[in-house]
């Protein structure tokens, strides 16, 4: 069985991860693609989160069932939300699983600081959207060399797949901005996910 499985703020989630989402699963196919909120950002410091279960309503909104799962595993543990532990629990559920990681390069090229990350890297593979082209792609295998010993020839390492990404430049940070700014959105959010922004009022929205 194959698990793909990626987590993030989704602060919230855009096109940006959409296209990554999409890239992979053309790819990997997997049975199940697991989409995780994280209770509280390990990573950065994040100001302006929304509440959980407004990330968690508007990931169903922009990773529809049934091709997605968005789960609150993350959310609903009591201690920190260490990806290593969704892991874990998941194979204790389903031990012959092959997990797929999902990530852009910006979280990737930190991935020796994750908690644990010699455990994950053992128990998953990696999959990496290279997002800036050649550039990107040689910083990404000499990332994955010099910090974690593994080659990566072309796109392929040992527990690590890398995969161009058609670039779609955004973030969520700058979309909270925009949002507050009364700028246009709606190349960068699903509909249905501006739309509940815009209901609610949320990240300071402005109508144009
Ligand atoms: P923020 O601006 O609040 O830091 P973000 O846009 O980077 O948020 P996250 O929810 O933190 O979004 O990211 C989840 C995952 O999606 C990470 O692995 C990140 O690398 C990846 N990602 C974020 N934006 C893009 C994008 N535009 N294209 C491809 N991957 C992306």
């Amino acid at each position: 069985m194959k698990i793909g499985l990626f987590g993030g703020t989704f602060n919230p989630p855009h096109k940006g991860h959409e296209r990554l989402l999409e890239t992979f699963y053309e790819q990997i196919r997997p049975d199940q693609m697991l989409i995780v909120p994280t209770k509280r950002p390990v990573h950065k410091i994040c100001e302006d989160l929304a509440l959980d279960e407004e990330r968690l309503e508007m990931c169903r909104l922009a990773f529809p069932a049934p091709q997605y799962t968005v789960s609150s595993v993350e959310i609903d543990r009591q201690s920190d939300s260490y990806t290593v532990y969704t892991v874990r629990s998941l194979l204790a559920e389903h031990p012959d699983a092959q997990i797929y990681l999902l990530m852009g390069s910006d979280m990737f090229l930190s991935f020796h600081k994750w908690y644990r990350h010699r455990e994950l890297l053992d128990a998953c593979t990696l999959c990496v959207a290279s997002r800036c082209g050649a550039d990107d792609l040689a910083a990404l295998r000499s990332y994955a060399f010099s910090k974690l010993g593994v080659y990566v020839k072309g796109h392929v390492g040992k527990h690590i797949l890398i995969s161009e990404v058609q670039p779609l430049e955004i973030s969520s940070t700058e979309l909270r901005a925009r949002l507050s700014n009364g700028a246009d959105t709606s190349a960068y959010l699903a509909p249905a996910v501006e739309h509940y922004i815009q209901d609610r009022g949320m990240y300071g929205y402005r109508a144009k």
